[in-house]
């Protein structure tokens, strides 16, 4: 009946969707293939401190570059990679590299900056989580609080129990907790109380949009939520200098975006860090 109903547009509905599933699927073989092959890359975006303007870590972001010198946008290839758990896979990958990273940048000179690392759901609801990431701060003996672990909203929301279980062991080693796009997701404000969070990132979103009231009043309420709840605070995708100046007097610890740095390969990053330590004050 509902075919009859919806006539013409129903095959075409269904054409299109096959042609999409078509599409993803193969971006799906390409990625696996890819991340077979050791061809992702972890970039890494400074996170400084509007109190010393000082570099205090960064954040991993996973990159896939194609064989023409694009990108394909992590927006579009990590929903593929949770949803078909190739995430889990990727996810320790990304892992092994910013516990990896954290040990270089020590060896270099440069000890005491962390590394935030996004973590899905699927990694959760694999058993084996917790155990292997501490397994993997212990196999590059790297402090634990150097690593911060980033996760949305909707990953507390979608199984509270698994995520908070696990983010208490972790927190109770010594790892660093830090939740992603605070303001967007569809967030219970009693969950904060139940997480074990050290940090909340004010989304992006709301940065964008502070010099307009709504922006303003959710960006500021964010920020003093966080300091009541004893959190540290940064604002993410800060690109103007007005930006900066309106969530400093919000009392925000610390940014990334833009007007600093952009992500970069891990080739930069060295040299990134040389030059603002010997600039302080610009970050
Ligand atoms: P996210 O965790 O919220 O990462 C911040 C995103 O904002 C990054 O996008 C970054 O490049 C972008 N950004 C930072 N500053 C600015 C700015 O000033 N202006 C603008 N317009 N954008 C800025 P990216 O790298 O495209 O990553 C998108 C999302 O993909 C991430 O959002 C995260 O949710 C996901 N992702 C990236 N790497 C990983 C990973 O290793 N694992 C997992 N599970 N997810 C990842
Ligand atoms: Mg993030
Ligand atoms: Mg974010
Ligand atoms: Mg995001």
């Amino acid at each position: 009946k509902a075919k009859k109903h919806y006539g013409q547009n129903y095959q075409y509905y269904q054409a299109d969707m096959e042609d999409e599933m078509a599409e993803r699927l193969a971006m799906l073989r390409m990625l696996r293939q890819d991340f077979a092959q050791g061809q992702l890359q972890l970039w890494y975006q400074p996170q400084i401190s509007l109190q010393t303007k000082q570099v205090v870590g960064m954040e991993a972001l996973l990159r896939w570059p194609q064989g023409d010198g694009q990108y394909v946008s992590p927006a579009i290839f990590i929903p593929l990679a949770e949803y078909s758990g190739l995430i889990v896979e990727i996810g320790s990958w990304v892992l092994e590299q910013a516990c990896l990273q954290i040990k270089q940048l020590e060896k270099q000179g440069f000890s005491g900056l962390r590394i935030a690392v996004n973590v899905s759901m699927p990694q959760f609801r694999n058993q084996g989580f917790v155990q292997s990431v501490i397994d993997c701060v212990g196999r590059y003996q790297i402090k634990p609080e150097l690593l911060e672990l980033e996760i949305t909203e909707s990953v507390v929301m979608d199984e509270p129990k698994i995520v908070i279980e696990a983010l208490q062991k972790l927190k109770s080693f010594g790892i660093k907790v830090a939740i992603d796009d605070f303001g967007i997701g569809f967030s219970s404000l009693s969950y904060l109380q139940q997480l074990p969070l050290d940090r909340i990132k004010v989304d992006r979103a709301f940065i964008r949009d502070i010099d307009q009231a709504a922006g303003e009043v959710i960006a500021e309420t964010i920020i003093s939520l966080g300091k009541r709840l004893n959190l540290s605070t940064i604002a993410e995708g800060v690109e103007t200098a007005a930006q900066e100046k309106a969530i400093l007097a919000m009392g925000c610890d610390e940014v990334q975006g833009f007007m600093y740095a952009k992500p970069m390969p891990p080739a930069d990053l060295l040299q990134y860090l040389q030059q603002s330590a010997a600039k302080p004050g610009q970050g």
